[in-house]
């Protein structure tokens, strides 16, 4: 559990999706379609607390969508448990279809959850506010540590 405002928001966090990631534009769950860091840090002002976590884990299709789904889980058990503003936000693209038609709304909207960068929040300092190591990986054979958040109230 971590106070909000331990949540940074930055805007080169866009650029980084908008310059060098094949995934600009080719799924809902990332930029242009998802929160601006402008908007973001605004939102993320309405809450209090968080919980943020973190995971290892092989980058197969099963666990991502597992993991997809152990979001959405902890968002609905926190709301239920009466944090009526709870939202999760993953991290990566959305992978629960083969193909995302971005011209259209989105298949699974009860599954689909933004990534924490995808809405311009700077998942590194983020983490450092927080007490989790993360570093940038510098080979395909590190494996990489992957963070969500849910902002809960
Ligand atoms: S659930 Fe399917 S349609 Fe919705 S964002 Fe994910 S890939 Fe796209």
């Amino acid at each position: 559990m971590i106070p909000a405002k331990n949540v940074v928001t930055a805007e080169w966090v866009w650029l980084k999706c908008q310059f060098g990631c094949d995934g600009f534009n080719r799924r809902l769950s990332c930029p242009p379609f998802t929160p601006t860091p402008e908007r973001m840090r605004r939102m993320v002002g309405e809450y209090r607390r968080a919980l943020i976590y973190c995971y290892h884990r092989p980058l197969d299709l099963k666990t991502r969508r597992r993991m997809g789904r152990l979001l959405v889980a902890i968002e609905r058990a926190a709301f239920l448990d009466g944090c009526h503003k709870a939202f999760g936000l993953g991290a990566g693209p959305c992978r629960f279809c083969a193909k995302c038609d971005t011209g259209r709304l989105c298949r699974f909207p009860e599954l689909m959850r933004p990534s924490m960068e995808s809405c311009g929040i700077d998942v590194y300092a983020t983490c450092r506010n927080s007490g989790i190591e993360l570093h940038v990986v510098r080979s395909r054979t590190e494996r990489p540590k992957y963070v969500s958040l849910v902002l809960l109230d």
